[in-house]
């Protein structure tokens, strides 16, 4: 149930559910899920579905990372370097790091980023840096960044992570619905926009100007202040 059948089943899901990118599915097909959950629910890992990995986290669906990684690709075959908020169990860092040169991860529980950081090595994916921080002021040694991830739901997108983006880089976040609102975004989805609900946002920079986009409907765990 963890074999490579199991995953190109999965791989096979995403694109019929409209992921076209082929680096992405090849990502997804060459990352193993199972050793990003707790071994108690490794046979469930090539699901389409969000699993616990403790202390009320989530790693997301399949199908999320890979439709935000080629949302974050924006028809690009790779990126350089790529900011992720909320390494999680580090999955989704894992997938970027087979599209992207450097995936710079940062996380405010220190357990998880532990946990994940020992993946990352056991795995050889000596291309993702992570940091125990507050994810909210990005990373500005770093910067700027081709491509920005948020993996936790925010009430607005911090201007640091804004400043953080490079010309025509992007940013994908899911945004609750009343930060879309304040926010000022709109888009055929406004107006529709259920309260309580949270939607994918993509920023894209254009000099000092942002164009913004409303994507779909999404569940995330919320962005959250400070460290524990
Ligand atoms: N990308 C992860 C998803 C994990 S869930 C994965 O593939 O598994 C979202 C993560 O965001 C959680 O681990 C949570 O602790 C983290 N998070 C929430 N607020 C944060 C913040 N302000 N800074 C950094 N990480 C944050």
């Amino acid at each position: 149930m963890t074999s490579q059948a199991a995953r190109d089943r999965l791989v096979a899901r995403l694109s019929d559910k409209g992921v076209t990118s082929e680096a992405v599915l090849q990502a997804v097909a060459n990352t193993p899920r199972h050793l990003f959950v707790d071994e108690a629910l490794a046979s469930r890992a090539y699901e389409d579905t969000a699993l616990p990995i403790g202390l009320g986290q989530t790693i997301s669906q399949p199908y999320i990372v890979a439709h935000m990684t080629e949302l974050l690709l924006n028809s690009s075959p790779r990126l350089d370097k790529v900011l992720e908020v909320g390494t999680g169990s580090g999955y989704q860092a894992a997938v970027l790091s087979m599209v992207c040169d450097r995936v710079f991860s940062l996380e405010r529980i220190e357990v998880l980023l532990r946990l994940a950081r020992r993946r990352f090595h056991q795995l050889g994916m000596h291309n993702i840096f992570t940091r125990y921080t507050d994810g909210q002021q990005g990373w500005i040694a770093q910067a700027p960044f081709d491509g920005i991830i948020l993996t936790a739901a925010c009430p607005g997108i911090p201007d640091e992570l804004l400043q953080q983006l490079g010309d025509g880089a992007r940013l994908i976040a899911p945004l609750n619905a009343d930060g879309i609102e304040t926010m000022g975004l709109s888009g055929p989805l406004s107006g529709k926009l259920g309260s309580g609900g949270q939607y994918l946002v993509s920023y894209t920079r254009h000099g000092d100007k942002f164009d913004s986009e409303i994507l779909d409907a999404v569940s995330f765990v919320p962005l959250l202040d400070g460290l524990s």
